[in-house]
């Protein structure tokens, strides 16, 4: 599950996944009251809400993309979060992508992202109020975390961000927060045994964005969720892994090309309009 492509192949949007083109051209949601199809790597969604593209403590970047579409759960919960952060003095949330008008498959970017309940939020603490929606689109915001992946960055790591994924993680609703490994030893190490550390969870990449996820909302039947996180602050052998020589060995032949999902049989009405 590949979550985001480096900056670079962002900018040049290359087509990874094929399937994902119809989801990606249709411009508004399919109208109806909210109602989820399938999980977040293989779903649609029914009555998704376009976030602002900006409002009282957030911004949303790369709105060409036609990509901040979700649940109203997760418009709120983005909507709840620029207001805590804003309230602990943090700067007015950098928001990326969310998901298509109705869901379904990305072309490219991300494999997850499909049922309205994931976002993405920029690591970023510095003061950039009243940015243009133009500027928005070109900006990009460096690692904080060391090239070799070891730690965080010292020079860019600030307790800002600690507070912004604490927030992100004390979302009503959250299922989990994912940023990079190096980030998660931090938070470990300067909050050993907070409750909101469990669904704070490592992944791949996620240097210079965490991806805040939703678990299915009350009343979505359809709607299918992740196991949740194992029980404890996952600050234990689950994350000392991804230091381990085996998870930074180099794989060990190429990667198998990116599959289509298994998209739930109503999720072709969707798409169609329905
Ligand atoms: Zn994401």
């Amino acid at each position: 599950m590949v979550m985001a492509l480096p900056a670079q192949a962002q900018v040049s949007r290359p087509v990874a996944r094929p399937w994902g083109l119809p989801w990606a051209a249709v411009p508004g949601p399919a109208v109806g009251a909210p109602r989820i199809i399938g999980g977040t790597g293989a779903g649609c969604v029914v009555g998704a809400e376009r976030l602002a593209d900006e409002g009282p403590g957030w911004q949303a970047v790369r709105v060409s993309r036609n990509r901040h579409w979700g649940h109203p759960d997760l418009v709120r919960a983005v909507q709840g979060l620029a207001a805590r952060a804003t309230a602990a003095g943090l700067q007015a949330l950098l928001v990326g992508d969310m998901g298509q008008p109705r869901g379904g498959p990305l072309p490219y970017g991300h494999a997850s992202h499909q049922a309205g309940l994931d976002v993405d939020i920029w690591l970023d603490v510095t003061p950039r109020r009243g940015l243009a929606v133009a500027q928005r689109e070109s900006i990009d915001v460096p690692s904080v975390v060391l090239p070799g992946g070891d730690a965080v960055d010292p020079a860019r790591w600030r307790p800002g961000h600690a507070r912004l994924v604490q927030l992100a993680a004390e979302t009503p609703g959250v299922d989990r927060v994912l940023v990079n490994a190096a980030i998660k030893q931090e938070l470990c190490r300067a909050q050993p045994g907070a409750a909101w550390l469990r669904r704070v969870r490592p992944w791949w990449g996620h240097d210079e964005h965490l991806h805040l996820r939703l678990r299915c909302p009350a009343g979505q039947g359809e709607c299918v969720d992740i196991a949740p996180p194992p029980p404890g602050d996952g600050c234990d052998a689950t994350l000392a892994w991804w230091f381990s020589a085996e998870a930074r060995a180099p794989a060990p032949r190429a990667p198998r090309p990116p599959q289509p999902p298994r998209l739930p049989a109503a999720c072709a009405a969707v798409l169609r309009g329905g």
